[in-house]
């Protein structure tokens, strides 16, 4: 990294609060964001489809008249209402519907345990696969990296998903083939800075399709709001062009 280089992220849109797992409200995120000098905050809690920290639906309505009173006491920042849906093996491969995913200004996605929708035998095998196999003991089966891919390819095809986020966590994944699909559906990749996810070797992967980046805090506490240096430093080891991360500004 260079030295007399600042980075900072222009836009922060992978943000948690209350609303689901995250420690701060969302006053606090914005307050952060401002400080840290980011134009555009949002809001994208986990998908309802999680059984312990999934937004409730009857709070979508509670968190946009929130970012409305917001933007009025805040005029210096854009703050917009998103969702990190959960990809899972069901109609349309994500825990909300499409009907639902119009509640947002945008919809992110990523695979995480906790979600059993419509098959939940499936989903619990798919899990359990990834959770020990794969987390615990670093070893996977072809089929399973093969299920994973699948589910997370479908999903992106069949939904309007702005970033994939944290690509290759919590399971092993086909990083080629999931880099195409946001190639042709013109989804975002994100190197997260909370996850170590895209990593080095998946950054070097998927530089080689037509695909842009997207660097993102995944803040779960407002203090980690707006942070990138992580990424940034992933990113340069990869031989990334900066440049291609769409939300980094370099002063
Ligand atoms: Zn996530
Ligand atoms: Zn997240």
């Amino acid at each position: 990294m260079e030295k007399d280089k600042k980075y900072r992220l222009k836009y922060d849109i992978h943000t948690h609060t209350i609303f689901s797992h995250g420690k701060g409200t969302i006053e606090d995120n914005v307050k952060v964001a401002i400080d840290r000098g980011v134009d555009t905050i949002g809001i994208s809690d986990h998908g309802p489809g999680h059984v312990s920290y999934g937004v409730k639906r009857k709070n979508i309505r509670v968190m946009r008249e929130e970012i409305d009173r917001l933007k009025l006491i805040y005029p210096q920042i854009d703050i917009l209402l998103g969702i990190e849906a959960n990809i899972i093996n069901s109609s349309g491969n994500l825990d909300i519907t499409k009907e639902e995913a119009k509640l947002f200004d945008y919809v992110l996605a990523g695979y995480h345990y906790g979600v059993f929708g419509e098959r939940p035998v499936k989903a619990l095998f798919t899990h359990a696969n990834n959770y020990i196999i794969y987390g615990a003991m670093k070893k996977t089966t072809k089929r399973q990296r093969r299920i994973n891919t699948d589910i997370t390819v479908k999903a992106l095809y069949e939904n309007d998903i702005k970033i994939l986020t944290h690509p290759g966590d919590k399971g092993a994944f086909d990083i080629a083939e999931i880099s195409k699909a946001c190639e042709e559906t013109n989804t975002l990749m994100e190197i997260s800075t909370w996850h170590k996810c895209l990593t080095i070797e998946d950054i070097k992967i998927a530089a080689k399709y037509d695909v842009s980046f997207i660097i993102s805090s995944d803040a779960h506490t407002p203090e980690r709001v707006g942070d990138c240096l992580g990424g940034v430093e992933r990113a340069l080891k990869a031989g990334l062009d900066l440049n291609r991360i769409i939300n980094l500004k370099v002063e």
